[in-house]
């Protein structure tokens, strides 16, 4: 079977490649068929992820996968949600993110800096599929006081995983996506798929 994947984020092809590489399908990154960034103009990472599956779909004819994922914390009452990847503007890099977040939560005490990575993750079958296939999984945690870690992507190295009392940067990758939000959400589409 093949599969596009609708994003150009390396952090995510890699954990996407990490999970299915083991079933028998073949993940294509959108950037094989020079498919254009769709614009996100939803307002849930639902409509989002259909925005973004569709137009890859669109652009290469094969079946499509698109995950739509970010982080929300509890002192900015959920942001920045859909808008992690562009918190610090359009074309902001991963640290002006995290630096912008840390500048967001000064002054907030531990119990305040809860936060959660939520990945929405759908499949459509084709452009105009009517019924998308909707897979969600949710990672609770806390922002820490500094950036720590080298692995991952995003705001992984200001993630503490509670059970690991580390960030998600200090993670193995095996680990991460064992227990991340992305990896719970590709659980539940592995599930569907070996169960058709
Ligand atoms: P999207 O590509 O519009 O879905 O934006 C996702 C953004 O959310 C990424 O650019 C990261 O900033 C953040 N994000 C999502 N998943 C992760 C993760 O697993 N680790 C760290 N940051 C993540």
């Amino acid at each position: 079977m093949e599969v596009v994947l609708a994003t150009g984020n390396l952090g995510k092809v890699r954990e996407f490649q990490q999970v299915l590489g083991d079933l028998k399908i073949t993940i294509h990154p959108q950037s094989e068929y020079d498919v254009p960034e769709a614009e996100e103009t939803g307002l849930s990472f639902v409509e989002n992820a259909i925005i973004k599956a569709r137009n890859a779909a669109k652009h290469t004819g094969l079946p499509a996968i698109a995950d739509d994922s970010g982080i929300e914390v509890d002192f900015l009452k959920g942001q920045p949600g859909i808008y992690s990847s562009r918190y610090a503007g359009e074309n902001a890099s991963n640290k002006d993110n995290n630096v912008k977040l840390l500048d967001a939560l000064q002054g907030a005490e531990a119990g305040d800096r809860i936060a959660r990575f939520q990945c929405i993750i759908v499949y459509l079958k084709h452009e105009a599929d009517p019924t998308p296939q909707i897979f969600q999984g949710t990672w609770e945690g806390s922002i820490a006081e500094s950036a720590s870690g080298t692995e991952g992507f995003g705001y992984d190295p200001l993630f503490i995983v509670p059970k690991y009392n580390c960030t998600a940067a200090e993670l193995p990758s095996e680990t991460k996506i064992q227990i991340s939000h992305r990896g719970q959400a590709l659980l539940k589409l592995i599930n569907t798929f070996t169960a058709e």
